[in-house]
This record gives structure tokens, sequence and C-alpha cells, in this order.
């Protein structure tokens, strides 16, 4: 077992799990959590041991995305998307981002994000609107970007603009969240991962200079689908696992101990014996499903993309279908919210929908398996 996958396991039984439900319920930013998994050198998860992170894979990241989101679906989001800018910054840092962003993220003194999606191109996220110019030395930047998770709590953003030429291209530019011109708004109110303060930015003529450009202009696309894709599918991917074996263990929790006045309990009804089957057997398989993408991923296999893809599928509907089975194992107590159940269901929800979404990734896997160009 892993030193990453270790220590995630004891921040979450002692932090994260006893704070999951207030963390829910009065839909607050997880600080308590991701303090902890600063000090425990967790958010440098993807920074290299030179630069004092701890030299993790995306392995390491889809497992401890599961374990954390077994406990706390929203905690295990912010972590994420933090951990996806950190990944984009590392892929190609140059010495002056590693001392300002990759060092003190290793230390755990800078939360990231992603600033990816706007109103307007949803889904299509790779085809930014926002007015980005180049100035000079510098980026002007003015627009909005939504569902930025982390939001305010972010020290730094990695913006996804179209500042280049178009024969270009994309460019990722860092964004720190304290220059003048950005400003965050609005709170989040969905459904479910009610604490990651997934919430707009507006950005007003925000000078970036082009020290905070990642690789060269116009290598955003390439970093999108090189790094972003699988950091954020995979650890998507996990997320959606651990909701799945988190809902799946209250349910089991539930029906062994809610006993019937003839000291039956709900484990002793064959109906819920074959939902519990099911349950299990969904999760293991998401789970797997899950490690063997990441493994193929990290070892660089031909189709190692395909699997990655398919797993954000495949576990994203497992995670809604164990949910809803939990819920209907733990009948009107589960609906009422006095068991963990209803929450896991909110949040399992999400991931379907989360770029790349299960209807863009269904048509891209179907695509490559049939040899069909993407585009
Ligand atoms: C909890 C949460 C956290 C998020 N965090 C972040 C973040 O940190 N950073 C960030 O940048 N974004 C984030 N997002 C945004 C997310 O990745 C998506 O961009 C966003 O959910 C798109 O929403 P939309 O309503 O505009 O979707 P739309 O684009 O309107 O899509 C609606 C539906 O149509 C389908 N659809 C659209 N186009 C096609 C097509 N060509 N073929 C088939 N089906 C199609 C979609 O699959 C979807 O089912 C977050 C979203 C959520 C829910």
């Amino acid at each position: 077992m892993s030193t990453a996958v270790e220590l995630a396991k004891q921040i979450t039984q002692e932090v994260i799990a006893p704070l999951a439900a207030e963390i829910d319920r009065e839909r607050r930013f997880p600080k308590e959590a991701m303090e902890a998994l600063g000090k425990a050198r967790l958010l440098g998860l993807l920074v290299s041991e030179e630069l004092g992170g701890l030299g993790g894979n995306l392995s390491d990241l889809a497992a401890v995305t599961e374990i954390i989101a077994e406990a706390c679906g929203s905690t295990a989001m912010c972590y994420l998307m933090h951990s996806c800018a950190t990944m984009v910054v590392a892929s190609k840092a140059t010495p002056d981002q590693q001392q300002r962003y990759l060092r003190p993220i290793a230390r755990g003194e800078k939360l990231g994000t992603l600033a990816f999606s706007e109103t307007g191109t949803g889904a299509h996220f790779y085809s930014p609107e926002i007015k980005a110019v180049k100035d000079g030395g510098q980026f002007v930047l003015s627009g909005k970007k939504s569902f930025v998770t982390n939001g305010d709590k972010a020290d730094f953003l990695v913006v996804v603009t179209n500042a280049s030429s178009a024969e270009l291209g994309l460019d990722m530019l860092i964004v720190d969240s304290s220059a003048p011109g950005v400003r965050f708004d609005g709170k989040w109110e969905g459904i479910g991962l009610t604490g990651n303060n997934s919430i707009a930015l507006y950005m007003d003529q925000v000078k970036v200079p082009a020290e905070q450009l990642v690789g060269a202009e116009g290598d955003g696309m390439g970093i999108i689908f090189q790094v972003v894709a699988p950091t954020f599918i995979l650890g998507v991917s996990g997320v959606n696992a651990g909701l799945a074996r988190g809902a799946y263990q209250a349910a089991l929790n539930h029906a062994q101990t809610r006993k019937y006045a003839d000291g039956r309990s709900l484990a002793d009804i064959q109906a819920i014996q074959f939902y519990l089957s099911d349950m299990f057997g969904s999760v293991e398989s998401a789970s797997l499903f899950v490690r063997n993408a990441a493994a193929k991923a990290v070892q660089g296999d031909a189709d190692a993309i395909l699997h990655v893809m398919q797993s954000k599928v495949f576990a994203s509907e497992q995670a809604i279908k164990v949910t809803n089975l939990a819920m209907q194992v733990c009948g009107g107590q589960g609906y009422t919210g006095a068991l963990p159940v209803e929450r896991y269901l909110r949040d399992a929800r999400a991931g379907a929908v989360m770029a790349p979404t299960t209807e863009v990734l269904k048509e891209w896997v179907g695509k490559s398996v049939a040899g069909v160009p993407l585009f």
C-alpha cells in the first residue's frame, strides 16, 4: 500500500468522515479537511519528490479520491479539482513556476482549481469564449467562468483561454485569485456536493504576465487532452467509485442493524439480499475498472485512453445505480435524511454531467472502438 493511500485513509477516518454530514448540511467548504490534507502533504500528491511533493501518479490519485469520496463527496471534489490544477502546472512548469506554485502546493500552502467551464460553451469547455488578448508581455482576460470548484477558497486558477491566434490554439494561464480584476460571485446551489463551493469567477481586465503561461503559446489543447483529461477523468471516476462504496456500506450497515418486532433484520429479507448482492458487484467492478484504467495510463499502454474514458462512464453509472439501490434498501428512513444514503445519492448525480459528460464520452469511446475519427 502506498504512503499516499495510508495517509488518505488516516485523514479520512480522523477528520473527513466525522465532518461529512455537517459539511453537507451546512453547505460549507470542507476547510478542516483541506487543511488536514495539506498538512499531510497530500495536496502535493502529484508534485515530484524533488520539489517536496509525494511524487504520486494517476493510480494514486484515483485511489485517494475513492477513499475520500467514500466518506465525503464534497471534500473529494475539492481535492480533485486542486489536483487537476496542480497536474497542469507540473506538466510543464518553468523553474519560476516550480518555486511559486509547486513547492508551496507540496507544503500544503496553496490551493488551486480549474476554471474551464463557461455558461455559453457548457460541456464543450475546450471552446472558451472569454475575451483574452495578448498585450505586449502579458495576457489581458475579461469574462466569466462558471462552476469553479473551490471558488474563492482557491489561491490560483488554471484558466483556459483563446488568447493565441486561432492557428496556435488554446492557452493555459495560471491566474492568482488575488490579481486585480478577479472576483468570485454567487454560492453553490447544487443538489449535491454541497460543500464544493463551485461558484462563478468574473475577470475584468485581469493582467496576467506571460510567465504565467503553462508551456508554450497554443499548448492548451494538447494539455487538455494529454494532462487534464486523464487526471480529471480518473480522479472523478475514483470519486464515483468511492461514493458507490460509501452508499453500499451505509445501506449494508442499516440492513444489518434495523430490526423488526419479530427480531428479523432487513438483511434477513431475500429482496434486500438481492439488492446487496447487486450493489456489492457494482461497487467492486467500478473500483476495479478504475484501477485498471489508471494502471494502464501510468504504464502508458496504447489503449489506455479508451479505458480511462470508459472508466468515467462506468463508474458514474454504477454510482447512480448503487446510490439508488441504497435508498431502496434503507426505505423511508433513508429518504428522511436520517441516514447518509440520500447524501450519496445527491452527490453521485454530478459525475455523469461533469465534462466530459457521459454522452460525449460514449460517443468518443464508441467512435474509438469502431475506428471512426473523433472529430
Ligand atoms: C459539482 C460540479 C463541479 C464542477 N466543477 C468545475 C470546475 O471546477 N471547473 C470547471 O471548469 N467546470 C466545473 N464544472 C462544470 C462541468 O464540468 C460542466 O462544464 C458543466 O456541468 C456543464 O453544464 P451545462 O449545463 O452547460 O451542460 P450542457 O453543455 O448544456 O449539456 C447538457 C446535456 O447535454 C449533453 N450534451 C451536450 N453536448 C452534447 C453532444 N455534443 N453530444 C451529446 N450530448 C451532449 C451533455 O452531455 C449533458 O447531458 C462542475 C460541474 C459540477 C456539476
